[in-house]
């Protein structure tokens, strides 16, 4: 690992929240002021092919990172809020419905989370 996938990656992996590239730039800024956002695009992409750490899609929301700890997330349609749930392991289920090997699946659970709820009731 280079220096900087060495910082992004306990960056990602001591973080609770879910960070865009954006944040994680932001944060690696303070180790290394002169760190340029190209830089950190490339060091990420490269840990994300590595496997090293897992990237959260969502329509019209940036990818964010995540640590690779297995885990699946809830997604709030209303503001993109991503939040940690955990879920049985569907592997063996998976398996066993497959014909053959898979390389990892990807569970999202659209919900509206609890501070946008409460923003609808005082409207
Ligand atoms: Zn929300
Ligand atoms: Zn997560």
């Amino acid at each position: 690992m280079t220096k900087y996938e060495k910082e992004i990656y306990g960056i990602i992996t001591r973080s609770t929240e879910h960070l865009t590239v954006e944040q994680i730039y932001m944060e690696l800024k303070k180790v290394y002021p002169k760190v340029v956002m190209s830089t950190v695009y490339n060091n990420v992409n490269r840990l994300w092919k590595a496997r090293k750490i897992h990237k959260i899609s969502v329509e019209n929301m940036p990818d964010r990172y995540d640590r690779i700890v297995k885990h699946d997330h809830l997604v709030c349609q209303r503001c993109g809020k991503l939040a940690d749930i955990s879920l049985e392991d569907l592997t063996a289920s998976l398996r066993e419905q497959m014909d053959g090997d898979f390389l990892f699946y990807d569970l999202k659970i659209f919900y509206i989370c609890p501070e946008c709820r409460e923003q609808e009731k005082g409207l």
